[in-house]
């Protein structure tokens, strides 16, 4: 069961070390690259984030401050211009030291019947629609160890998230005005198709760019696109312009002042 819990405090009363983000900010090139002002509006939607979720530690984790303001700072950069309100609608985070088991269940058509597949999944990340998010510690660490390589689990489960908002993860999330849905649609489509193809052609130079997970439903290229665009926007917008330009829209990071 959960060990400990983070309660709910008013955000007058949150008193949190800036130095753990200050320094996280500082392993991650791309974010470094950011204004200072996005810097204080991060540090802003950090408190926010800290107050309005709470996060429960799993498997005899015991939550530390390093825990919750790493995980609060890589869940908020992504929504630096979208706003907090696009991560309301979800309190729970659930932590575990590393990865975590999930169990799966896939059907099999077989005639009129149908034969159910059950197994056990080892997981970094999950998200819940309308449910907790869960995260292992030790891959959020990893990632933070090679930012070059354009992964991060945390920003992978929140894209998930942001893109429950329409109430299904599809790879579309709930667009800012005045992105187009159609838009939105047609350029992703297209880009899921084609790096579909690259995948089942098994071209490794192609597939290099991305995480060929990307290639599972357009809801995980949404989420991969994503991390790459706040990690290694350089490799995105080389290998995927058109993704790199609509993601650019919806996030507005212009991570292009970064230098990876
Ligand atoms: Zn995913």
């Amino acid at each position: 069961m959960w060990s400990n819990w983070w309660r709910r405090r008013r955000a007058q009363q949150l008193v949190w070390d800036r130095s753990l983000q200050h320094s996280l900010i500082a392993q991650l090139p791309t974010l470094a690259a950011l204004p200072p002002s996005d810097h204080q509006r991060l540090a802003e939607l950090t408190a926010e984030f800290l107050v309005d979720k709470r996060f429960f530690g799993a498997d005899g984790l015991t939550l530390e401050p390093r825990h919750l303001i790493t995980i609060a700072t890589l869940a908020c950069w992504p929504i630096l211009r979208l706003g907090y309100d696009a991560l309301r609608g979800w309190r729970e985070l659930i932590v575990y030291p590393g990865d975590f088991s999930s169990q799966r269940e896939v059907a099999e058509p077989i005639g009129d019947l149908e034969l159910v597949h059950e197994y056990t999944e080892a997981l970094s990340g999950e998200s819940w629609d309308r449910g907790p998010l869960v995260l292992g510690w030790e891959a959020i660490c990893e990632d933070l160890q090679h930012p070059e390589d354009g992964v991060s689990v945390v920003i992978h489960e929140i894209a998930h998230k942001l893109d429950a908002r329409t109430g299904q993860t599809d790879g579309l999330p709930l667009l800012p005005r005045p992105m187009s849905v159609s838009d939105w649609s047609q350029t992703m489509s297209s880009a899921f198709a084609g790096f579909r193809a690259t995948v089942e052609r098994a071209d490794p130079g192609e597939q290099a760019m991305l995480d060929p997970y990307a290639a599972e439903s357009p809801a995980e290229f949404f989420a991969v696109c994503s991390e790459a665009y706040c990690l290694r926007p350089d490799l995105l917008r080389g290998s995927l312009p058109s993704v790199y330009a609509l993601l650019d829209q919806y996030y507005g990071l212009v991570p292009e002042r970064a230098t990876t």
